[in-house]
């Protein structure tokens, strides 16, 4: 079972908005939460909560036992070889900065050089462009085509001896194209460099494996994947984990401190300094139960059938521009009608009790690109079904209506 069904899981998603039901189109910015993880959440307070890693006492293991308990879930989920290469952070972003800081400072040096795309989110781009003016190294930017393709054999012909780091996004935020990260990640490793992969938008969706993909590092946030916010994963192969010196310095990530000194712990603690996101780790375990108990091939189908229809469906529409490719997108739908800005659609569509994003989407050069300021992103997720695709071609209408005289 996947799709509306499951809104008798999702208490937030049975409110009406005004007098019209909610239709949620906005997963892609975050998900909403079923039942099941606002209540390991709830349970993990009411029964089990103390600190990590500390206590001896009952309380003290039982938050231990979950906490860790959820870092092999994780491994799991994303098919690690050990729970050791599951970092918790804060989310994508944290995990991303953390690899720029850590790994990036001490690798890379003047005349290196680091392989992203002019449509990367700004999470992995900032970090890179600071890497970048600290240590001389340089940013080389592949072109996609106007839909947003990017071509693998363009990909793999702008890594060269110097790329130290490839950082691609799996799947775009903005256009939904996905990256042929595979043939990236086997030509950075023949000249001894590492991929690091934004998979906000991509581990929420599709079977992830990171020893098939040959992955070195894996950012993604839980909050898109039916967790709570506040949490997310950097997985990252434990060869290159143990040689990195720690992000942040305090409790829970040493080894041995004396007064003008300190060993770190082994990965992942020493990346986890101060106490942790202990009952957000709780609430990921049991979103990882529940995209398992739909079977993340289903997840995935289910998904790219949603965005389809909607694609199509909005594509057949007069004056509404779709940006990036027609077919094989994978959950986001990027658009505007006529001259109307994004904003004054996705305000229609709340009156209507229609959510989406409207703005730039934090990739503010791919909208340069676009030859726009915003544009609105509808979304989709296991609790979405063609009602609401149908929704969305309701609303479209309705503003252009609403804005006639935009269309004469
Ligand atoms: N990268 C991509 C592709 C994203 O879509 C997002 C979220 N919009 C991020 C990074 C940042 O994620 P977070 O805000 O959870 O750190």
């Amino acid at each position: 079972m996947i799709g509306r069904a499951l809104i008798e899981d999702f208490p937030i998603l049975q409110q009406k908005i005004g007098d019209a039901p909610l239709v949620y189109l906005d997963s892609a910015a975050s998900s909403q939460k079923p039942r099941a993880v606002i209540e390991a959440i709830s349970r993990y307070y009411e029964h089990d909560h103390a600190n990590v890693h500390r206590g001896v006492h009952t309380l003290g293991s039982r938050a231990t036992e979950a906490y860790e308990g959820a870092r092999e879930k994780v491994r799991r989920f994303i098919h690690a070889r050990r729970a050791s290469e599951i970092v918790f952070t804060r989310g994508t972003t944290a995990s991303l900065n953390l690899i720029a800081k850590t790994y990036g400072e001490a690798k890379l040096g003047p005349g290196d050089e680091i392989v992203l795309t002019p449509n990367e989110h700004h999470a992995n781009l900032l970090p890179w462009q600071r890497l970048a003016r600290q240590t001389g190294a340089r940013l080389v930017f592949v072109e996609p085509s106007p839909e947003g393709i990017l071509d693998e054999t363009r990909l793999t012909q702008a890594i060269s001896p110097r790329t130290k780091i490839v950082a691609l996004a799996h799947v775009s935020n903005v256009l939904g194209t996905i990256q042929p990260i595979q043939a990236a990640a086997a030509r950075v490793h023949e000249v001894g460099g590492v991929i690091v992969i934004d998979g906000a938008q991509s581990v929420p969706h599709m079977p992830y494996d990171v020893q098939a993909l040959d992955i070195d590092f894996l950012a993604f946030s839980g909050h898109k994947m039916l967790g709570p916010t506040g949490i997310g994963v950097l997985y990252g192969k434990y060869e290159l984990l143990k040689d990195m010196e720690p992000y942040e310095l305090g409790g829970e990530m040493i080894d041995t401190v004396s007064l003008h000194e300190a060993t770190w712990r082994d990965p992942p603690w020493r990346f986890e300094a101060g106490t942790p996101p202990i009952a957000e780790a709780v609430g990921l375990a049991a979103a990882i139960d529940y995209l398992e108990g739909l079977g993340m091939n289903e997840v995935e189908a289910h998904v790219l059938r949603l965005t389809e229809s909607a694609t199509r469906a909005l594509g057949e529409i007069p004056g509404v521009t779709i940006y990036g490719p027609r077919a094989g997108r994978h959950a986001v739908l990027t658009f505007n009608i006529g001259s109307i800005h994004a904003h004054d659609t996705a305000t229609v569509f709340d009156s209507m009790g229609i959510a989406v994003r409207a703005g730039h989407h934090c990739a503010q050069p791919l909208m340069k690109r676009l030859g726009v300021n915003s544009t609105v992103r509808a979304s989709f997720y296991v609790y979405n079904d063609m009602q609401d695709v149908e929704a969305l071609v309701a609303g479209v209408h309705h503003v252009k209506e609403f804005f006639g005289d935009v269309f004469g």
